[in-house]
C-alpha cells in the first residue's frame, strides 16, 4: 500500500494508488517482459510467427476448441465473431446489459450488420424459457435469427457466473432452433476458477468463445477467439477485414503465453478479496451493497445515498482509491493482480470516511463530472 506505484515510463505517481476501476489496469510482469525480449517472432500475415502459433494452440487446446485466433482486443473478436456468424439484418438474441451491447460503440449493428433481441435474463444470464419464446420461425417480415449471446462471467450483472447446467440448457434451445452460440468469455477463466472446472465444461456446444487477456491476465492487449477451424478461417479473414492483422505479433504472444501457463490460477485470490471488500463495504453506514452475490472480482456498490457515484469516487480518488462509477446510483470495484489484502483494507476504510463526510453534506444532487470519469466499464 505504501508503494509509489510507476507507470509504464517508471515515473512514480505522487500518491500510492490503490486501482480498482478494472482489472484491465495491471501492468504487464517482469517474466511478460522477459518473454516479449526473449520470443521468436515472424511475419503473421504470412503465418510465420512461431509464437503467435503457440499461444493459439494452447489457447485452442485450454478451451477445447479445434482452433483459435490472437486478436487486438476482445471488442474486436466479439465482432468478428459476430461478422462471422452473421450476414448483415441476422438477429441476436442477448441480454440488456451486455457488454457488447452497451459497451463496444455499436459495432454490432454498425459494422457487421446484426440486429440485437432482448431476452429476459437473471443476473444476465438468459432465461431459457424467454429465450425459446423470443425466436420465432424466420418470416419474411422478421430479422432472420441466428446468433445467441452468453456472457460468463457477466460484467455489468456484477461477474456472475453461469455454470455448466446453465450454459448447456441455452445452447440446447439455440440448437433446438438452428442457432449458433457465442460466448463473450472475457472473463471465462474467472468463471471456470469460482466454479472450480474447467473452461472446457462451460463450453460444450458453444460455437465460438472470447476469452481477453488483458482482464486481470495481465497482458497489455490481446484477446483469443476460438472455435472450430472452419470458422477461425473465416475470422481470420474477417479480422483482416477490420485491419486487424498483425505482423511480429509474437511480442503480445508471448505475454498470453506466460498469462495462460501461470496468471490462470491465481485468479481465485482476486475473488477472496472482493468478497472481503464486499463484506467491508456492507458495514458502512448509507452504502448499499450485497456481499451474498459477489461471486468473482466485480463489487457494484450503490452510493445514491451518499452523495452519488460522481461526488463519491471524486472523493474516493483524494485519497488515492480509484473506483469506476455506473450512473445513476452505482460505483464499481474490481479486485486483481496488483491489489493486495492491505490496499483492500485501505479502500474500504476510505470508503467509510467518504460515506461519512458525503452523509452530511448530501444534497441528492449528483452533478460533478470528472474527466474520464464516466461510464467505461
Ligand atoms: C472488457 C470486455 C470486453 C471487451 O474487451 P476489450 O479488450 O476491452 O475490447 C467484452 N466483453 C466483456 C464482458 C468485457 O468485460
Amino acid at each position: 500500500m505504501d508503494r509509489l506505484r510507476g507507470d509504464v515510463t517508471g515515473a512514480a505517481r505522487p500518491w500510492p494508488v490503490v486501482n480498482l476501476r478494472s482489472d484491465t489496469q495491471t501492468l504487464p510482469t517482469p517474466e511478460m517482459r522477459e518473454a516479449m525480449l526473449r520470443s521468436k517472432l515472424g511475419d503473421d500475415t504470412y503465418r510465420e510467427d512461431p509464437t503467435v502459433f503457440e499461444l493459439e494452440e494452447r489457447a485452442a487446446e485450454r478451451l477445447g476448441a479445434e482452433a483459435a485466433m490472437l486478436l487486438l482486443s476482445g471488442t474486436m473478436a466479439n465482432l468478428v465473431a459476430l461478422m462471422t456468424h452473421c450476414r448483415p439484418s441476422d438477429a441476436v438474441f442477448l441480454d440488456d446489459r451486455a457488454h457488447v451491447l452497451l459497451n463496444e460503440a455499436g459495432g454490432l449493428s454498425g459494422v457487421a450488420g446484426a440486429v440485437p433481441t432482448v431476452v429476459a435474463s437473471n443476473r444476465g444470464h438468459l432465461k431459457p424459457s424467454a429465450l425459446d419464446q423470443a425466436i420465432r420461425e424466420p418470416r419474411v417480415q422478421q430479422p432472420r435469427p441466428r446468433l445467441v449471446w452468453l456472457e460468463n462471467t457477466h460484467n455489468r450483472a456484477g461477474g456472475t457466473v453461469l455454470e455448466a447446467d446453465g450454459v448447456q440448457a441455452i445452447v440446447r434451445i439455440a440448437q433446438q432452433h438452428g442457432l449458433r452460440t457465442h460466448m463473450d468469455g472475457a472473463r471465462l477463466f474467472n468463471a471456470s476458477t469460482a466454479l472450480g472446472v474447467a473452461p472446457s465444461n462451460l463450453l460444450s456446444g458453444v460455437d465460438s468463445v472470447y476469452v481477453d487477456l488483458t482482464k486481470g491476465l495481465c497482458c497489455p492487449l490481446g484477446a483469443l477467439l476460438a472455435g472450430s477451424a472452419a470458422f477461425i478461417e473465416e475470422a481470420r479473414r474477417n479480422r483482416q477485414v477490420l485491419g486487424g492483422g498483425m505482423r511480429q505479433a509474437g511480442v503480445i504472444a508471448a505475454c498470453g503465453i506466460v498469462a495462460l501457463s501461470g496468471l490462470v490460477e491465481r485468479l481465485g485470490e482476486d475473488h477472496v478479496r472482493a468478497r472481503r471488500l464486499a463484506g467491508g463495504l456492507a458495514t458502512i453506514n448509507g452504502i448499499r451493497v450485497t456481499p451474498a452475490i459477489v461471486e468473482t472480482n466485480i463489487v457494484f456498490a450503490d452510493v445514491a445515498s451518499v452523495g452519488g457515484p460522481a461526488r463519491f469516487t471524486d472523493r474516493l480518488a483524494d485519497e488515492g482509491v480509484l473506483v469506476s462509477s455506473a450512473p445513476p446510483d452505482l460505483i464499481r470495484f474490481v479486485t486483481h493482480r496488483d491489489v493486495d489484502d492491505a490496499e483492500i483494507e485501505h479502500a474500504i476504510e476510505a470508503c467509510r470516511r467518504a460515506a461519512d463526510a458525503l452523509r452530511s453534506t448530501a444534497t441528492g444532487s449528483d452533478t460533478i463530472s470528472r474527466p474520464g470519469g464516466g461510464d467505461e466499464l
